[in-house]
């Protein structure tokens, strides 16, 4: 076991008494739409590597990573040292150029496939997933002079009002009202749960051929799109990997039809897989890529890539006061060297695989632990539902029984059911097995709990 595994404990009950008044303040205080500490009722204290340490002394294996935007853990020495540095020099620049955005741009630029690397262009957005895949939308609009968009079932590209429009999730914006129109939503390679009830062996990738045939079909209700956007690797939907077929034929049909292929990598990115961008693994040239989270070494930064044929934008088309984030650029260029000339995405895919095997191990000892998946370090298990308890059931006791003993993770998909890990994409092979220990000993837990009389919902 290296040294720096095996330190998660926990020794109070949950939460413990430091973290009650400030959670308690921050329910008076913070808005009713804060969401993480509602199901993992902690206060910080500090985050150390893989570990996070809350203000009782509690530790905790770190398998959220501020979902996913902690690509090498909490205070990095090498990333704090980058940051430090710049910060002493200039911290916001607007769109100046400056020394630490060309090493970041050049060294982004280095790490795309070869024949993308000189015809890309890169823009930055506002430091935010949602408003670089604003910007995405804008920028296929603005080029084909085409105004509707193809998204997905379970999709999810952000909160603002347009990303939202985007998203298969209604539940938050059912009373919104007024989102913008034009977005037409197709079916996702969820073959755990097929939208069209077929089964994979023998589907010929049936949810394509639908968007294909409506595509052909001048009563099929919808024009000719602006943009396809879609998620390698659906995230808040339910860590749910597209079947490369799928995607090999919507790229196909994408491109026969002249429809810019916009992949949102915001959180499948920056090494998130096992590769750079995940679309490398699915043999795919995109029109334009969206990436956030893990790119700026901890620090907020957004930016579109995309082919430079589609650089039509008016001057001052997309702006945002915090689009030269120099911390971002310092940092996420350290990053990026280590992912160049350290085997950073070796270590994801190693580790990874060694999480993957150690899940699908538990899966066969557990039933409720019904359907493992993701790519790299970004993986999930899908709960079932249990004679007594429903599936979004099963899953918060998984959840809480794991925090209990160390663990901290989110749940995300249909109701909460999924598990989602996104651990540093650092993580040691003994902290990874530390985690599986602690995830075997929540599921016993959870196994041999006592059943609520009835399974309702909450
Ligand atoms: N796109 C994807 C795939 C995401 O997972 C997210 C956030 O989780 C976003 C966009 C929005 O990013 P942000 O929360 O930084 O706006």
């Amino acid at each position: 076991m290296s040294g720096r595994a095996g330190r998660a404990h926990v020794q109070t009950d949950l939460p413990g008494p430091r973290s009650v008044p400030l959670l308690a303040d921050q329910a008076a205080t913070e808005s009713r739409a804060r969401t993480y500490p509602r199901n993992s009722p902690i206060a910080v204290a500090r985050g150390e590597g893989s570990y996070l340490i809350d203000v009782d002394g509690n530790c905790f294996l770190d398998f959220l990573s501020a979902s996913g935007a902690l690509s090498l853990g909490h205070s990095h020495p090498a990333l704090a040292a980058a940051a430090q540095a710049q910060l002493a020099t200039s911290t916001q620049l607007l769109d100046f150029p400056t020394p630490a955005k060309r090493e970041f741009v050049s060294r982004l630029l280095a790490l795309l496939p070869g024949p993308m690397r000189d015809r890309t262009k890169v823009q930055f957005c506002g430091p935010a997933g949602a408003d670089a895949v604003d910007a995405a939308v804008k920028l296929c609009k603005t080029f084909t002079g085409r105004a509707d968009v193809i998204a997905f079932h379970g999709g999810f590209h952000g909160s603002t009002q347009s990303t939202l429009a985007l998203s298969g999730l209604r539940a938050s914006m059912g009373h919104l009202g007024n989102l913008p129109a034009g977005v037409s939503f197709f079916p996702y390679s969820y073959c755990f749960r097929c939208p069209l009830d077929l089964r994979p062996a023998d589907c010929q990738i049936n949810c394509v051929q639908y968007l294909d045939n409506m595509l052909s079909d001048p009563q099929g209700g919808i024009g000719a799109p602006a943009a396809v956007v879609l998620e390698l690797v659906q995230g808040e939907g339910g860590v749910i990997p597209a079947r490369p077929e799928f995607v090999q034929r919507l790229s196909a049909l994408a491109s026969r039809r002249h429809i810019p292929l916009v992949v949102d990598e915001v959180q499948t990115g920056c090494g998130r897989t096992g590769s750079w961008f995940a679309f490398e693994q699915f043999g795919l040239t995109p029109d334009v890529v969206v990436a956030s989270k893990g790119l700026g070494g901890g620090h907020p930064v957004a930016v579109i890539l995309y082919d430079s044929r589609m650089d039509v934008w008016e001057p001052g088309a997309h702006t945002g006061t915090f689009r030269g984030n120099q911390l971002a650029f310092a940092a996420g260029a350290e990053l990026m060297r280590q992912v160049t000339d350290d085997d950073l995405l070796g270590n994801v895919r190693k580790v990874g695989q060694l999480l993957r095997d150690g899940l699908h191990a538990l899966a066969a000892r557990y039933p409720f632990l019904a359907d493992v998946r993701g790519l790299g370090l970004m993986l999930g298990v899908e709960m079932a539902a249990s004679a007594c308890w429903t599936a979004s059931q099963v899953a918060r006791e998984f959840q809480r029984a794991a925090l209990c003993r160390g663990l901290l993770f989110e749940l995300v998909g249909r109701g909460g059911t999924v598990a989602r890990f996104l651990p540093p994409l650092n993580l040691h092979p003994a902290e990874a097995e530390e985690g599986l220990s602690i995830l075997a000993a929540a599921a016993a837990d959870v196994d041999r709990r006592p059943k609520p009389a009835a399974a309702a919902d909450a």
